[in-house]
């Protein structure tokens, strides 16, 4: 998708602080971190959502890169939060998939709707 900021981040045509690379998934530095550990894990294809007729492979690949990411960023031990926010209600911001990677700091344990 020509127009979309994470498949040009996966491209290298803008820059990123990247954490982990392959072939297929690329992780990388929020660029507004919401707490001091804020990744962003996303396969380099172009999928809006977790239920854009994601190859179940490739889901697993994804999901099987947060370990590492959490390794890397030492929050391995302490405990982190994965969200990926899916459409309008789930307050997703950039329709490429991704899934958030957040920690170094404890999550509000507020899960409900928004005020
Ligand atoms: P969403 O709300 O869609 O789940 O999250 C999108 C995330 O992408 C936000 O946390 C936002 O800070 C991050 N983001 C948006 N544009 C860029 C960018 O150009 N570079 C990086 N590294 N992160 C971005
Ligand atoms: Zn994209």
């Amino acid at each position: 998708m020509s127009d979309c900021i994470f498949c040009k981040i996966a491209a290298h045509e803008i820059p990123a602080s990247i954490v982990l690379e392959d072939d297929e998934i690329i992780a990388f530095e929020d660029v507004n971190p919401q707490l001091p550990v804020h990744v962003l894990l996303i396969p380099k294809e172009h999928y809006a959502n977790v239920g854009d007729a994601v190859p179940p492979e490739l889901l697993g690949k994804l999901f099987s890169k947060v370990g590492e990411v959490a390794r890397i960023k030492g929050v391995e031990e302490s405990g982190y939060r994965i969200i990926a926010n899916t459409g309008e209600d789930g307050r997703q911001t950039v329709h490429h998939l991704h899934v958030h990677v957040l920690g170094g700091a404890q999550m509000p344990i507020r899960m409900g709707p928004a005020d």
